[in-house]
């Protein structure tokens, strides 16, 4: 059975061309980046040079790049360390962040005594900006807004240069999560403020394991791991250099491929919507996501019936894509995000789909998937047609 992968949000399949680096770092640049001698200082060196090239497309300075674990890593030591370190008492957010976030601030608030603010989406995801700077001047505490760049699940994209000049002029700190946009869309941290900023290499064809956060010099950020003077201390312990490499490499295809690459991901994305449109009567798209202006690489599907097993039966199937659902206690249960976006009806009678692509996706994997929902849509009508007999 051929296998199909739609779920490129939640990871990517590496790059030939990073496995190779990788392998290539795996075996001559085994040195610890601390040691003194040649063998470490060549190990150091493809930090450096991975170091320098991400700063160089962000514009900024390669100081300013932290290398982490993954996104949740770079999240986690963002909010924390600017609660612990820079007297934030009061952190603005919303019901959309991943939950790697989501979860920190409630602790942070359980531990800390902070403030949580969540601004409210409206239907479509969106949020009001007005709102936003409301929030901002109702408070004289030291405030962290931390809203994500775009959204993993429904692909709306938030005007990150906005909430960074908002938030600036209001004497706040701005985080934004990027994991979905660095490598996909094109940065430049000289022209949007945003204090902090979170990447994890294997959304766009890198390892698991490697990512950076990005820690703006000024912000007097401290890291929360502790230990040796690595990272100049903002993260300690010896530094995961064959993934830091395979990060460098994928992020390098990116620089150069990102038109090549998102102009095909749009023309399958456009072809995805149509052949839904057409095949699957009464399909929804939710948030903003089949608009041009969302994320190309997600789009998010509501199917006219329920059936929570969907993943499952796609999978069988030989396709593998996300429910938009997180399990809990064994039943599954809409994730925050579908919960803040659709209506109640929507939620009980119907099935979300997250459908997300990459550069290696093929309309004949959409014309798999389309043939697929339409065979499990069909069981749905047939068993609708028999409840009106009975
Ligand atoms: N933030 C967003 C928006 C994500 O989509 C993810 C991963 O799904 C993360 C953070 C966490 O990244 P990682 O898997 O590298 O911990």
């Amino acid at each position: 059975m051929e296998r199909i992968y739609l779920d490129n949000a939640a990871t990517t399949p590496l790059d030939d061309e990073v496995i190779d680096c990788m392998v290539n770092v795996m075996k001559f640049n085994y040195g610890n980046p601390s040691s003194t001698h040649s063998l470490g200082q060549e190990a150091k060196t493809v930090l450096e040079e991975v170091r320098r090239k991400i700063a160089e497309s962000l514009k900024v300075t390669p100081g300013e790049i932290v290398f982490t674990s993954c996104g949740t890593e770079s999240n986690n030591m963002i909010i924390k360390s600017a609660v612990n370190y820079l007297g934030v008492e009061r952190i603005i957010t919303s019901a959309l962040e991943h939950k790697c976030v989501a979860e920190t601030c409630l602790e942070m608030k359980k531990l800390k005594g902070i403030e949580l603010v969540y601004l409210r989406p409206d239907s479509n995801g969106d949020f009001d900006l007005n709102k936003l700077e409301e929030v901002l001047k109702s408070s004289d505490k030291k405030t962290l807004v931390t809203l994500m760049h775009a959204n993993n699940e429904i692909g709306n994209i938030l005007d990150i240069e906005k909430v960074a000049h908002l938030c600036k002029a209001n004497n706040t700190l701005f985080h934004s999560d990027t994991v979905q946009t660095m490598a996909h869309l094109d940065l430049d941290f000289s022209k949007i403020p945003v204090d902090f900023a979170s990447c994890s290499a294997h959304k766009f064809h890198g390892p698991k394991g490697a990512g950076f956060a990005f820690v703006r010099k000024s912000s007097g950020l401290k890291g929360i791991i502790t230990g040796g003077p690595q990272e100049r201390s903002l993260r300690a312990g010896t530094e995961n250099v064959t993934g830091i490499a395979g990060l460098g490499k994928a992020w390098e295809i990116s620089q150069t491929k990102m038109e090549d690459y998102s102009n095909h991901i749009l023309d399958i994305k456009h072809y995805a919507i149509q052949q839904l449109q057409e095949k699957i009567s009464g399909i929804k798209f939710n948030g903003r996501s089949a608009e041009d202006e969302s994320l190309y690489t997600v789009l998010n599907v509501l199917l006219p019936y329920k059936n929570p097993l969907i993943g499952l039966q796609l999978d069988m199937k030989g396709i593998a894509i996300s429910q938009g659902s997180a399990c809990s206690s064994g039943a599954s249960k809409p994730s925050m995000v579908l919960m803040s976006v659709l209506s109640e009806d929507d939620l009980d009678n119907k099935t979300p789909l997250r459908i997300s692509f990459s550069h290696y996706s093929k309309k004949s994997d959409i014309d798999a998937l389309v043939e697929a929902l339409e065979e499990i849509g069909s069981q749905f009508v047939i068993e609708k047609a028999d409840s009106l007999h009975r």
